[in-house]
């Protein structure tokens, strides 16, 4: 049984997630203390779908507000170690990043979701996926109503997202909770197809 309790965002910042079941996790800390208020308890660690600074903004603050580590896919958690600034978009938020220590994710399973590693917003973006519940958490990969992540940024590249996108079409998805929007509930792989079609025809 997985819970998910959704804290969704208005402005710049990334939706953030609760996850509850084999393991208490946070997905993305978004950006401003209104995403961080409804935050407390019992968590054992924060997980972000790649580095983006609308994703990451409070990440600092959130890891010691809970005391609990943070991991990222390889790639964005070394960004992250190095406040690559660049690649992270801090700099066009105007203010810069500090160093964290985000520690690499070596598993391809995470609380009882698969890890898809999905390239082509970020190279290193990731989404997880709950075989029995049919949950995809998204992050900035693809979006509700048929949208996807801009390629046009640091480490972006349409033909991998195009390759990502057709990946997630092989998931059986019935919610899809992603990076900015409003949450799926049912027939989330409709919305996948649509994410699909949109790219295809560019
Ligand atoms: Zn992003």
């Amino acid at each position: 049984m997985v819970e998910i309790e959704s804290i969704i965002a208005r402005g710049f910042s990334s939706n953030v997630f609760i996850v509850k079941g084999e393991k208490n996790f946070i997905v993305d800390t978004g950006l401003g203390d209104e995403m961080i208020d409804g935050i407390r308890g019992d968590v054992d660690c924060i997980l972000l779908t790649h580095r983006h600074f609308d994703h990451t903004g409070n990440l600092e603050k959130m890891m010691e507000l809970l005391d609990v580590p943070a991991y990222a896919y390889h790639l964005e958690a070394e960004a992250l170690r190095k406040a690559d600034d660049r690649t992270i978009l801090s700099s066009s938020f105007g203010t810069r990043m500090p160093e964290i220590d985000v520690k690499d994710l070596n598993d391809n399973t995470f609380g009882g979701f698969e890890v898809i590693h999905t390239p082509g917003h970020t190279d290193g973006s990731i989404c997880l996926y709950h075989r029995d519940e049919k949950i995809l958490i998204s992050g900035d990969t693809v979006f509700p109503g048929g949208g996807v992540g801009r390629t046009d940024l640091p480490t972006g590249d349409m033909v991998k997202l195009i390759d990502s996108v057709k990946r997630l079409k092989e998931y059986d998805v019935e919610s899809i909770y992603s990076g900015h929007g409003y949450v799926v509930e049912e027939d989330g792989s409709r919305h996948i197809d649509l994410s699909l079609r949109n790219i295809s025809y560019l």
